[in-house]
């Protein structure tokens, strides 16, 4: 026998609300181990006393069977004097007045929770807001800290004896389950009208199932908000709600009850698989069946559906009805998602046909997350519902921070010690609804996580709404600019624990830079200080403006122009252009009027999709280099590769696309089909990458490469450049936690102003 020890540990990070302190409770009474657990205010606090050997496994076991929502980012242990305790007990709380404890994501049904819901014995026979220890909502129905239900939504429904018995039993699944409810006192669904109008219908779910697959528009309150749903292999129904959503072509998401039925639509591969039934159930993007029953008019001229599974046990009992419903995210374009009853029917007025709700309040909401496989990994395109409110373990611990993110898919990033929170997505700050809603979060983020920042930063541009909010945030505080690119490298760096100077790569669509043009073609050398602009593609006029984001055919004629001066050569797409206004673009780009200088790779994308008949006009950001990267089919990859020039000027290498269009322009004219001309682009770029690498890597000695902008959301691009770096002996930092586009801005602003502060 060995000696009788004890120990006590201490562990930080999300344990509080997701079961872990039952968990504890068996893990020690399996081994006949003595002692306590406890909540407090760091966290969770154990006393464990028994045998050594014994508690060691105790203390593998914490660390490697950690219930499903449970994640823990440090574990402390000390020895105790062991003195003789009996028996094991979960303890009283001991709450101070500090909480470091984290709040849980949202998460999935789990699948013993299904199972009672469809079990007709069960006391929850399908009940729609079933939930348990391990699953059900966390993050937005919690009003306040510390986690507890009546700092949550459900502080409206009083527990039943039979709930409240669950609740306070150590041995049930339910213990201290916050949400917990059943049909006797739990939240309940109504059905309404278009009007908003409450209509008493027998039973709210069998008629919205009943209106959708009429073809009509329901609106479904879910986990963070509201969806509009429709039969997505019903064409007309799909039709009707892009026309009253006015989306001409964005792709709408889906939603099928399991993978058999996914796999109807969509292939899926084992990695996809693990993404798509991860805890956090993203949507993620699956190739396309030919031989699909959907409608074509989901996801048109893409080859991707964007899908998921059910994440509540409501949308387990819908779709359990339905080969796949849309469920695109219930708002109008470029307001943020709807998610009070009564907000929702005034916004979503004229789109629904019906409301299918609930009475348990959303208190923040969350969008659905956005997941693609990119080099094998799961990569974020947006991160919200599921993933917030989880930390990002940053380099070292650093002030409290506030970064306010980009202009576009903003979030917002508040730091404490070594952790980095980015909040859910909150859009396009385009409009007064969302720069509010962006304020709302940056004060629950303060709240939950009880922090208050000591610098705020923001992005260079002075003109960007994130700017002015962080300016009027500021009460006195220091305020750091960090510019765009640098902050997508730092994002980079921090999403792969670094902070060592490295070669950043940023390709993105529009950013301010440092000289007061526009960036977004950048190789940069630097770290979480400072950064260096050792590299960008030669800049060109934008002619118009912002006007060229939407209008891709506006950036070709400025490749054109660049490559063969007024005499532009005949090629197809121009037909679809207005004379008149081709003259008055080509007068912009000879006087330099209204057509600022850019670098962006996302715009040489633009140019690229027009000129090879792609599109000349866009309805969403990103379409035309998606639709381009579409066209590439598996025989397209012919390892040719456009020519781009490089060169050193001032110091800088500056890289030219003339080169390239020029080679197009050829390959147009000599019929090489629009997949092979996508390909040759994507083949040049990634050439340029590795070549630029190699003459920096020269110059500054070995360092890695990290692959940050939203054009690495561009798998083929990505993917390339990633296989030709890694063999010429690259080591390579690509985004996994947060997004390479904008949505994971903040997260470099914040790495970047707390490492300044550390400097002083
Ligand atoms: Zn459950
Ligand atoms: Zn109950
Ligand atoms: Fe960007």
């Amino acid at each position: 026998m060995s000696a009788v020890i004890a120990k006590q540990i201490r562990i930080e990070g999300i344990v509080q609300g997701v079961g872990f302190r039952p968990f504890v409770y068996r893990m020690a009474s399996e081994r006949e181990l003595f002692g306590t657990v406890l909540n407090d205010s760091q966290g969770v606090l154990i006393d464990i006393e028994g045998e050594e050997e014994t508690v060691s496994a105790f203390i593998l076991a914490i660390k490697t069977e950690l219930p499903p929502l449970a994640s823990i980012s440090r574990m402390q242990i000390t020895d105790i004097p062991a003195v003789g305790k009996t028996g094991f007990a979960i303890a009283e709380s001991r709450l101070g007045s500090s909480h470091v404890a984290q709040i849980a994501p949202d998460s999935y049904v789990c699948s013993d929770c299904l199972r009672e819901m469809f079990d007709p014995a069960n006391r929850r026979y399908r009940y729609p807001f079933i939930n348990c220890t391990n699953c059900g909502p966390r993050y937005s129905i919690v009003t306040d800290i510390p986690y507890d239900r009546p700092l949550t939504t459900m502080a409206d429904f009083p527990m039943c004896p039979a709930c409240k018995e669950e609740y306070e039993d150590p041995a049930s699944r339910r213990f201290h389950a916050q949400p917990n409810a059943c049909a006797e006192c739990g939240p309940q669904l109504s059905f309404a009208d278009a009007a908003g109008q409450q209509l008493a219908v027998a039973d709210p779910l069998e008629e919205a199932i009943k209106r959708l697959k009429a073809g009509e528009v329901a609106a479904i309150k879910g986990l963070g908000g509201y969806h509009l749903a429709v039969d997505a292999t019903n064409d007309t129904a799909v039709k009707r709600l892009r026309q009253r959503k006015h989306r001409d072509e964005k792709p709408f998401a889906l939603m099928s009850f399991d993978l058999s039925k996914i796999r109807r639509f969509a292939t899926v591969s084992e990695l996809e698989e693990r993404l798509l039934t991860s805890v956090e159930r993203p949507i993620v993007l699956l190739r396309r069946r030919d031989d699909h029953p959907l409608s074509m008019n989901v996801a048109p001229k893409n080859k991707f559906f964007a899908t998921m599974l059910p994440y509540t046990p409501l949308h387990y009992l819908l779709l359990e009805q339905f080969e796949a419903l849309v469920m695109t995210s219930g708002n109008q374009s470029d307001e943020p998602i709807a998610f009070e009853n009564s907000d929702a029917q005034q916004r979503l007025e004229g789109i629904a046909d019906c409301y299918l709700q609930h009475n348990r309040r959303i208190h923040i909401r969350t969008d659905d997350s956005i997941a693609r496989l990119l080099d094998g990994e799961p990569v974020l395109y947006r991160r919200s519902r599921g993933y917030v409110p989880r930390g990002v373990k940053l380099p070292s611990e650093q002030l409290p921070v506030l970064a306010v993110g980009a202009e576009l898919k903003n979030t917002i990033c508040l730091s404490r010690g070594d952790q980095a929170y980015l909040s859910h997505h909150i859009g396009d700050l385009k409009n007064q609804q969302v720069v509010d809603s962006m304020k709302q979060a940056v004060e629950h983020f303060e709240g939950l996580l009880e922090v208050q920042p000591e610098l705020i930063a923001h992005d260079l541009h002075p003109d960007y709404l994130s700017t002015h909010v962080a300016g009027e945030l500021s009460n006195g505080r220091p305020l750091v600019a960090v510019q765009h690119h640098h902050a997508h490298l730092a994002s980079c760096l921090a999403d792969n624990g670094r902070t060592n100077k490295a070669i950043g790569v940023i390709f993105d669509g529009i950013g301010y830079g440092s000289d007061g043009h526009i960036w977004g073609g950048e190789f940069l050398v630097g770290d979480l200080h400072e950064f260096q602009r050792v590299g960008q593609f030669a800049y060109r006029p934008m002619p118009g403006g912002d006007a060229a984001t939407k209008e891709p055919w506006r950036m070709a004629v400025s490749y054109l122009h660049a490559a063969y001066g007024g005499q532009l050569p005949k090629l197809p797409f121009l037909q679809d252009i207005d004379e008149a206004a081709l003259k008055l673009l080509l007068q912009m780009i000879e006087k330099r009027l209204n057509s600022p200088l850019i670098s962006s790779v996302g715009r040489l994308f633009d140019a690229v999709a027009a000129l090879a008949g792609v599109r000349q006009h866009v309805s969403y950001e990103g379409q035309a280099a998606l639709e381009l990267e579409m066209l590439i089919e598996s025989d397209d990859s012919d390892e040719i590769a456009y020519p781009l020039d490089l060169e050193k000027k001032d110091g800088l290498l500056q890289v030219d696309a003339v080169p390239m269009v020029k080679q197009l322009v050829l390959d147009l004219e000599n019929g090489i089909p629009a997949g092979k001309i996508s390909a040759r682009f994507h083949n040049g770029l990634a050439w340029l990458i590795l070549e630029v690498c190699e003459q920096l890597s020269e110059a500054f000695g070995p360092l890695p490469v990290a692959l940050s902008g939203g054009v690495f959301q561009n798998r083929y691009l990505t993917e390339r450049a990633a296989k030709l770096l890694r063999e010429a002996g690259f080591e390579l930092l690509l985004h996994r936690q947060v997004p390479p586009n904008d949505g994971g801005l903040a997260l470099g602003q914040a790495a970047i102003a707390g490492a300044k502060a550390a400097r002083g």
